[in-house]
């Protein structure tokens, strides 16, 4: 082989892995300075009641505006900075900064609503999470019912009898507890019964199919039932078209999320609506039909 082929075949490769590699390397020593330079930011998308339209509560998703490649979406940085210990500042940040929203809210004469924030499942293996969370809570005045967590499976799976007794301290302080994306992995019922939580999260993936799929539909009725018997409130997440809104509705799913109401929004927007205390006109929805 020649000096030449080498180089090439070296160079062929260096376009494909090595981008990627070089990309990543780059967003995860960026990220070290991403809360100092201010460029993490939170948006919100509200929760809806399936009947009535009205917000009865928002979720708090984290954004990352990079200098140089614009906007990155949390999959693409949360995994990154849960390789190290970076996770704990971005954790300790979106807490701060969603009651901090609140607040802002408040003041400016809305309705306090229950907000939740997404906690990586690491988090909960540290001690002190419940301090933090306390701390943000007194910090802004806030009553511990007005914060849930929204926790996956993921925290669940190693079943860790610190994770439960974070949870139990977690409760106990008043905090709520989701179980996001359920039904996505492995999604043992188990885990409803053993561990403290007060709300499932129906994943996206149902809110896909369920409107021509009767095997969806079965699914998200017995995860209904389940939830009833165990006095566990439901939101469906990913709600895009009024047939998938419908389909819920005849399935008493008392909650839902989704593009269809609101994307995330930025925290002023929010504002906005908090302080109409907007409905969104379900009633009026239905019978325009579907637009999808
Ligand atoms: P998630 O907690 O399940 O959040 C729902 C995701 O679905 C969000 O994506 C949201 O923008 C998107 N979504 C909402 N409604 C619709 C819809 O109708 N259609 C579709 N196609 N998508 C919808 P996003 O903001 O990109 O977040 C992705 C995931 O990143 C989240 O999934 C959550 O697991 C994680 N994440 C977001 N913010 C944080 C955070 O502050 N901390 C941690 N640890 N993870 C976060
Ligand atoms: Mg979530
Ligand atoms: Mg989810
Ligand atoms: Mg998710």
């Amino acid at each position: 082989r020649s000096r030449r082929e080498d180089h090439s075949t070296y160079h062929h490769y260096a376009s494909n892995l090595d981008i990627d590699y070089y990309r990543r390397y780059r967003l995860e020593q960026d990220l070290h300075y991403a809360i100092e330079r201010k460029q993490l930011f939170l948006e919100y998308q509200p929760k809806v009641d399936s009947w009535t339209g009205k917000i009865i509560g928002l979720e708090a998703l984290i954004r990352w505006q990079h200098p140089e490649w614009g906007l990155i979406p949390p999959n693409d940085f949360i995994p990154l900075a849960e390789e190290s210990s970076l996770h704990l500042a971005i954790g300790d940040w979106v807490v701060e900064t969603a009651c901090q929203a609140m607040k802002t809210w408040a003041r400016a004469g809305a309705n306090l609503i229950p907000i939740s924030v997404n906690v990586s499942p690491k988090r909960f293996l540290i001690p002190g999470f419940e301090h933090q969370i306390e701390q943000a809570l007194l910090k802004y005045n806030l009553s511990p019912h007005l914060l849930e967590l929204e926790i996956t499976e993921a925290a669940l799976i190693m079943d860790d009898p610190s994770t439960n007794r974070m949870l139990e301290q977690l409760s106990h302080l008043g905090v709520r507890i989701a179980l996001d994306d359920f039904g996505k992995g492995y999604s043992s019922m188990v885990y409803l019964q053993r561990y403290p939580i007060n709300v499932v999260k129906i994943d996206r993936q149902f809110a896909t199919h369920i409107a021509d799929d009767a095997k969806a539909q079965a699914i998200v009725k017995s995860i209904l039932y389940m939830a009833s018997v165990f006095n566990l409130s439901v939101i469906a997440e990913g709600i895009e078209t009024i047939r998938q809104l419908e389909t819920f509705r005849a399935l008493n799913c008392p909650n839902i999320q989704g593009y269809l109401f609101s994307r995330p929004v930025p925290t002023d927007v929010m504002q906005s609506f908090l302080l109409r205390e907007i409905l969104y006109p379900i009633e009026a929805c239905s019978l325009a039909g579907d637009s999808t």
